[in-house]
């Protein structure tokens, strides 16, 4: 069952269900959502949230303040034309499947179709059927960053998990690609915003110049493997 209610000037939503203990949650949009156990009582729960109540107000601020500094990130970020982008993902399907094979070889490997997407949340993924899709702004990113996702999805055609023994068939290839995951969980959402980075295959030429990221450029010291 769930129900709105007001509790001195806050507002939550109540979920009763099967369970033995309360609990509070505030979603990223600060939203306060209480769980509680079917019979639990008014006062009860009233008590439950004034005691946590400057909590609550805390994690809503400090959502508040995160979602505004991605908004300021997401300001003066290119704005992709339609021609640039046809180019741009035009190339990336040719660049990933270079990579793809290349590193298919040296993996012992196989796969059947590679897609590109324009996914908001995903890098890659690899389908059951051994289809490879990529997110095309990989072509942005530093190429090594770009060879770690197709590695990493080559990989899931052994291990459809994120095994130990997954890791050591990307560690295989690329002994270095935990910097190279974590750089990706720094740097995913400026990739996302359709930020060119110094490395990528684009950054030579061709690129439109005010999407070029100036700001810490990647003397990253991964291994490029040469095709
Ligand atoms: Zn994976």
């Amino acid at each position: 069952m769930r129900v709105w209610e007001t509790d001195k000037r806050m507002e939550y939503q109540l979920v009763k269900s099967d369970r033995k203990t309360m609990a509070i949650q505030v979603g990223i949009d600060g939203t306060v959502t209480v769980r509680v156990p079917k019979r639990c009582s008014k006062k009860l729960i009233e008590d439950f949230v004034q005691e946590h109540r400057t909590w609550i107000c805390k994690k809503q601020e400090e959502l508040g303040r995160r979602a505004r500094e991605r908004e300021k990130r997401r300001e003066g970020m290119p704005e992709w034309s339609q021609e640039d982008y046809q180019q741009h993902r035009t190339a990336a399907g040719r660049v990933l499947r270079e990579r793809a094979e290349y590193f298919a070889r040296q993996m012992g490997g196989s796969f059947e179709r590679i897609s590109i997407r324009d996914q908001k949340t995903r890098w890659g993924s690899c389908s059951t059927r051994g289809n490879l899709n990529f997110n095309w702004r990989l072509i942005l990113a530093p190429l090594e960053i770009l060879d770690y996702v197709v590695v990493h999805e080559l990989a899931h055609r052994k291990e459809m998990n994120h095994s130990e023994r997954f890791w050591r068939l990307v560690a295989q290839v690329l002994p270095d690609y935990q910097e190279r995951k974590q750089w990706l969980k720094e740097n995913g959402d400026l990739l996302m915003s359709g930020v060119v980075f110094r490395g990528s295959y684009f950054s030579q030429g061709g690129v439109p110049k005010d999407t070029l990221w100036k700001k810490g450029s990647p003397d990253l010291g991964f291994r490029i493997q040469k095709l």
